[in-house]
């Protein structure tokens, strides 16, 4: 038994030592990730649940590995936080955002707003605003057409430094959406300073929606908070049509998930967004 334990402890620790390995040469991999070309955006449309046109697109980052293939956000985000690499990653992002939606526009198919998100790290680098206000300039883009996720983590921190963030986003006249509204620590206290557009009603609570008479009424609750409160709402993560029959009986005017469309690469979304334009 002795043996057999030493062995299983070897075993562990070698497994341990491959993945920190791993994780290493990804984190050296994503230094080199962004000048190498090896990011990119997908879109996933933002529909009107009454009439089905796409009224926005959501940019969610890939990274596109050479040995790996296609990796998702939730495998490298977090290490481009501890790095620091998200701060340039970030200005990739909106750039690279912004510049599309002006070829959309271009094209005459661009819906009202392209969404990028804000995690934590990028929203308290001071050099924040200052890429959005670079971003607006080079690119063009109306402002109002840039729309900027965050989430309510941004509230566990220095509130005073936040308002005066958000303040400071809004008076370049983008559009904020607070994404995974109500799987937050904060208070509703914050919807009254908060300069937000738009509550993003987070999947959890839409997963289950047809079954589950708990998260249906906290669904319908915070589309009446919304309405009450001026915001603009919108439900993700919608996946069948009972979900959606829910959400419209609710009065939830706008929605997103893999019943309308999954994330695209930027061609694919495009033809989406030709194959929709109003007849
Ligand atoms: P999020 O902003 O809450 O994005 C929604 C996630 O749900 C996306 O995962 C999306 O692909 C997925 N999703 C969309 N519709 C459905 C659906 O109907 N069902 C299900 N089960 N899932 C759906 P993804 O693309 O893996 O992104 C994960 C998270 O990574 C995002 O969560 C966001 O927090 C972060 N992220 C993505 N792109 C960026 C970025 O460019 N910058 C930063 N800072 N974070 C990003
Ligand atoms: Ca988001
Ligand atoms: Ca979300
Ligand atoms: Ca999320």
């Amino acid at each position: 038994a002795k043996l057999l334990g030493d062995r299983r402890h070897i075993a562990f620790s070698e497994d341990m030592a491959q993945r920190s390995i791993e994780m290493m040469n990804l984190e050296n991999d994503l230094r080199h990730a962004l000048n190498r070309e090896e990011l990119e955006l997908h879109y996933q449309p933002k529909v009107s649940g009454h009439d089905g046109s796409v009224v926005g697109a959501e940019a969610l980052i890939r990274w596109r590995h050479p040995r790996l293939g296609l990796v998702g956000p939730g495998d490298f985000i977090p290490l481009a936080e501890e790095s620091g690499l998200i701060i340039p990653m970030g200005r990739w992002t909106l750039v690279t955002a912004c510049k599309q939606y002006m070829l959309w526009q271009a094209e005459g198919i661009a819906p009202d707003s392209v969404s990028v998100n804000v995690s934590m790290r990028q929203f308290t680098d001071t050099s924040l605003l200052e890429s959005v206000r670079d971003v607006l300039e080079t690119t063009g883009i109306p402002p109002g057409c840039l729309d900027l996720e965050i989430t309510e983590s941004v509230m566990t921190g220095n509130v005073e430094r936040a308002v005066s963030i958000l303040n400071g986003l809004k008076s370049l006249g983008v559009t904020l959406s607070m994404d995974d509204f109500g799987t937050g620590y904060s208070s509703l206290n914050y919807l009254k300073t908060f300069p937000i557009d738009t509550l993003k009603i987070d999947q959890t609570f839409v997963r289950d929606l047809s079954h589950d008479t708990k998260d249906a009424a906290i669904v319908t609750t915070i589309v009446t908070l919304a309405r009450n409160l001026g915001f603009n709402v919108i439900a993700e993560g919608v996946e069948s049509h009972d979900q959606l029959a829910f959400l419209i009986g609710s009065d939830c005017p706008l929605f997103q998930g893999y019943l309308a469309s999954r994330p695209l690469p930027v061609d694919a979304f495009t033809e989406f967004l030709r194959s929709r334009l109003p007849r």
